[in-house]
């Protein structure tokens, strides 16, 4: 496979985006996750290389320069992500779609560089309270990142309109089952 598809998810921190793509990596498509790179440090349980290749913020600014992102941001205060052209390359030598858990920006800015096999998919939480909530329970974050996340959480539900498909994360099964069909009909297309 010359480049495969590329799947897109994008929601605010807290909407039950990585539970989907989970469900989706287990159903046997033939998908491999895109791992981003990141400059914050590694949560508990969290391993380099798999859930994202951690750079310190001299590295990733290095990599910045050299131009060895096919998208970056700046997604919380001092705090880098993105997606390197060298992941893309890993995927599609090993003759896969790519699936990439990434921020609302980023997805936009992935399907513009690739408009005709991206599809962009936006996880929506049913409400801001109830993405706290879920955010209060997952109990990774410190008073202040989750005020932070809150807000970014609300600035980002107004781009929603702008993705190929938005699903309401109201109740997971229904998600899950409706992630799978719309995955399944774009890679036949
Ligand atoms: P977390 O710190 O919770 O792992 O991720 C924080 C945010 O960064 C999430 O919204 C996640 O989607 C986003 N993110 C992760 N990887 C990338 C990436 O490669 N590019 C961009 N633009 N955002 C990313």
């Amino acid at each position: 496979m010359e480049s495969g598809k590329l799947l897109v998810f994008s929601a605010p921190s807290g909407s039950g985006k990585t539970t989907l793509v989970h469900h989706l990596l287990a159903q046997g498509l033939p998908l491999e996750f895109s791992i981003s790179a990141t400059s914050r440090p590694p949560r508990a349980h969290e391993v380099d290389g798999k859930d994202y290749y951690f750079l310190s913020p001299t590295v990733f600014q290095e990599k910045i320069k050299t131009h060895a992102f096919v998208e970056y941001e700046e997604v919380y205060e001092g705090l880098f992500y993105g997606t390197l052209k060298s992941e893309l390359e890993r995927i599609w030598t090993i003759g896969k779609h790519g699936i990439f858990d990434i921020d609302v920006q980023g997805g936009l800015n992935i399907k513009k560089h690739y408009p005709q096999q991206t599809l962009t998919l936006f996880i929506q939480p049913p409400s801001i309270a109830a993405l706290e909530e879920r955010l209060q329970q997952r109990g990774t974050e410190t008073p202040e990142s989750l005020q932070q996340r809150v807000a970014k959480a609300a600035e980002e539900l107004a781009f929603a309109d702008q993705f190929d498909v938005v699903i309401v994360n109201d109740n997971l099964e229904d998600a899950k089952k409706e992630v799978f069909e719309r995955v399944s009909t774009f890679l036949k297309s």
